[in-house]
């Protein structure tokens, strides 16, 4: 057993990353000034978007999303319930109603046949989630979309890196959003970003993340003179700091690297997980490359006589950092409160209950690999019918 305890995900951070930050701290900006610029353009830059508006959070950006698609009370937006809850708070946020759409039991992503029972007259968006890194069914979305005139927010907290018929995701929906959290691909502390194609949405997003002021000429209703502005609507301060841009932009560097290194140990998961019928393995869609945030393993029960939560417990008593990704967004308390229903989202429901995340992340050694796969093969063949 390893005597150190591996976590599911970690940063790597390296003294090029230290650097960058160091030199904001000796300069003019800390906040707002070039490095969240030159961070903004790398991505838009790589992810071939025309525009990138950098947030203080992953969660701050879906707000300002939601707020740029106009989503409003009495508008109903369709989401998964196998995501983290800010895929679906961000709705709230704006006075939507969120509807959930179960997944698809073999890709575990949002089931577009499930969107489409689901939109009525008040749906306004659709916030598909690239879950694992893994894209949605874009076309069949991207279709629905344009026949029921929706706004498409890709949740792409997963996905930076990951690509859909060839094309980067964040280059392919009206918006989509990446998180910088040090669990994700590349981090810059706490961050997120919204990159988009459209100035309209860029616009709003800008003026969103800073309390709804402007001071740009072309914008304003009045101008009494260089001094003024206008709050013009109710926004937030979700700015992002030149420290944690200067962090992002250097990140950035290394994405590639990282997610070639993600591969890797997927691969080397897939080799020893395949041949053992209590284990199945992630399922690799053949129209997208994922970017492989998270790689779980799903038990079959069948082949078991112990349930998930035995095997989970044995895992981090000997020192492995599983973890279980998610909770249904829709039988979490608050969400029940609002009246979801448990039982009404099966295939997500029972995915919950078999479920185990494995550590990944790039800087995971060959020794740790080799530690996560002896010790799931010991526990579960201990509990192998
Ligand atoms: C991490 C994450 C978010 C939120 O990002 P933060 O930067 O932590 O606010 C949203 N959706 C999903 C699916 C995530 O994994």
């Amino acid at each position: 057993m390893r005597d150190s305890y591996l976590p599911y995900g970690r940063q790597m951070i390296d003294e090029g990353d230290i650097e960058a930050v160091v030199k904001v701290l000796r300069s003019d900006y800390l906040t707002t000034g070039p490095a969240v610029a030159a961070f903004e353009k790398k991505v838009a830059d790589y992810v071939g978007a025309a525009y990138a508006v950098a947030f203080s959070n992953g969660t701050a950006a879906l707000h300002g999303a939601c707020f740029a698609a106009g989503i409003g009370h009495g508008d109903e937006v369709i989401t998964t319930p196998m995501t983290f809850a800010a895929s679906a708070n961000c709705v709230l946020y704006q006075g939507g109603t969120v509807v959930f759409a179960d997944i698809n039991p073999k890709t575990y992503n949002i089931d577009s046949v499930e969107i489409e029972k689901n939109i009525s007259s008040k749906t306004k968006a659709i916030i598909p989630v690239a879950f694992t890194g893994q894209p949605a069914d874009l076309e069949r979305i991207h279709e629905l979309a344009r026949k029921h005139d929706l706004v498409v927010i890709e949740d792409a907290a997963h996905a930076i890196g990951a690509s859909y018929k060839g094309k980067k995701i964040g280059s392919l929906s009206d918006m989509t959003m990446f998180s910088f959290h040090p669990v994700k691909h590349v981090t810059s502390g706490e961050g997120g970003m919204i990159v988009t194609n459209k100035k309209e949405y860029y616009e709003k997003l800008i003026q969103f993340r800073s309390h709804g002021i402007t001071r740009d000429p072309d914008l304003l209703q009045e101008n009494h003179g260089p001094w003024f502005y206008e709050m013009q609507f109710l926004g937030y301060n979700y700015r992002m700091t030149d420290i944690q841009a200067a962090l992002g932009c250097s990140q950035m560097d290394k994405l590639e690297a990282f997610v070639a290194r993600r591969k890797e140990i997927v691969a080397a998961y897939n080799q020893a997980f395949e041949p053992m019928a209590q284990i199945i393995t992630p399922y690799q869609q053949s129209d997208s490359d994922s970017s492989w945030h998270l790689y779980i393993i799903k038990l079959n029960t069948l082949e078991l006589t112990a349930g998930r939560k035995e095997i989970f417990d044995e895992l981090q008593k000997q020192n492995i950092g599983v973890n279980v990704h998610y909770i249904p967004v829709h039988t979490l308390p608050y969400y029940q409160e609002l009246g979801y229903q448990k039982g009404s989202m099966p295939h997500a429901e029972k995915l919950y209950e078999e479920i185990i995340s494995l550590p990944l992340f790039p800087s995971m050694t060959e020794q740790d690999i080799i530690d996560v796969i002896t010790a799931v093969r010991s526990v579960v063949k201990k509990v192998a019918k």
